[in-house]
C-alpha cells in the first residue's frame, strides 16, 4: 500500500521536518544522503512512498541477490512509523539499528534490524541487515508513529 506524500507534510521518516526538506530531494536525486542514518531514513520513506526504483538504486549491487522492483512492490504493508535506535559511521562504513513499524492484516509488528552501509564514490549504499526480535510498546508508552499520543490511544486501535 503506497501513499502520495505532500511535500509540505511532515516527512514519514519521523525527522519532524517537511518531506520537501528531508527525504524528497533524495528521492528525486537532487541530493545524496550525507550519512548512513539519512540514507536509512530515506529508504524507509521510499517504502512508504512506493519509490521502489530508489530502493534498488540505494541497495549495493553486490548485495541485491536478484531483487527487483516487482518484488519490492509486492506485499500489503501499511507503514506506521520509524524509530532509529542507534546510528554510527566509521570512515566509509556505517551501521544503523532501527524499528520500522507496520500493520499487516490486524497485526502490528516491526522490522527490527541492524543494517550495514558502505560509502562508495560519494554515495551511501545499503548492503545487508541482521534481523532482531522486537516487542510492542506498552500501552502507555509514546506511539510508534510520532503522533505524541500514547500507544493505546493511537496505533494500537488499528489492531482491533
Ligand atoms: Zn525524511
Ligand atoms: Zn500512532
Amino acid at each position: 500500500m503506497s501513499k502520495v506524500i505532500n511535500p509540505a507534510d511532515l516527512c514519514p521518516c519521523g525527522s519532524q521536518q517537511a518531506y520537501q526538506q528531508c527525504c524528497l530531494p533524495l528521492h528525486t536525486d537532487q541530493s545524496v544522503a550525507q550519512t548512513p542514518e539519512q540514507l536509512m531514513r530515506s529508504r524507509y520513506c521510499a517504502f512508504v512512498a512506493a519509490k521502489f526504483d530508489y530502493l534498488l538504486a540505494t541497495h549495493h549491487p553486490d548485495y541485491r541477490q536478484g531483487l527487483t522492483v516487482e518484488q519490492l512492490a509486492q506485499g500489503n504493508t501499511h507503514w506506521l512509523g520509524l524509530q532509529v535506535v542507534n546510528a554510527k559511521q566509521i570512515g566509509t562504513t556505517g551501521e544503523v539499528t532501527f524499528k520500522a513499524w507496520y500493520i499487516a492484516g490486524k497485526q502490528i509488528d516491526a522490522i527490527h534490524e541492524r543494517s550495514a552501509f558502505v560509502l562508495q564514490q560519494g554515495r551511501w549504499f545499503y548492503t545487508e541487515g541482521e534481523q532482531m526480535h522486537t516487542r510492542l510498546p506498552a500501552r502507555n508508552e509514546p506511539c510508534i508513529c510520532h503522533s505524541g499520543k500514547k500507544f493505546k490511544q493511537c496505533c494500537a486501535k488499528l489492531a482491533h
